[in-house]
């Protein structure tokens, strides 16, 4: 299923031109920035930030979504990472 970039109407597959409006029908990607490669970004930040690469110019929604999600993750990780050097630090000063 292939979508009018001129109306947006539906065109079938076979049909090289929109129904709705008689546009020639180009094959227009999809790209939303979707919650899921948000997620997958947060959930493996090496592979969001391999997808935001690839997509970068031809999808930047799902891109920023991807990156987005890789983002927040190494964020949250480092946030994390620096709480525990912060805490044992601490933790040493009261012992010695
Ligand atoms: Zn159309």
């Amino acid at each position: 299923m292939k979508v009018c970039a001129n109306c947006g109407g539906k065109i079938k597959s076979r049909q090289n031109f929109c129904p709705t409006c008689g546009q020639v029908a180009q094959l227009v990607v999809v790209d939303r920035g979707a919650a899921r490669w948000a997620v997958l970004g947060f959930i493996c930040p090496v592979l969001g930030a391999i997808l935001y690469l690839i997509w970068h110019k031809r999808r930047p929604n799902t891109a920023k979504s991807a990156g987005l999600g890789a983002l927040i993750s190494v964020g949250w990780v480092v946030s994390i990472m620096l709480m525990v050097v912060v805490g044992i630090t601490i933790g040493l000063e009261v012992v010695e």
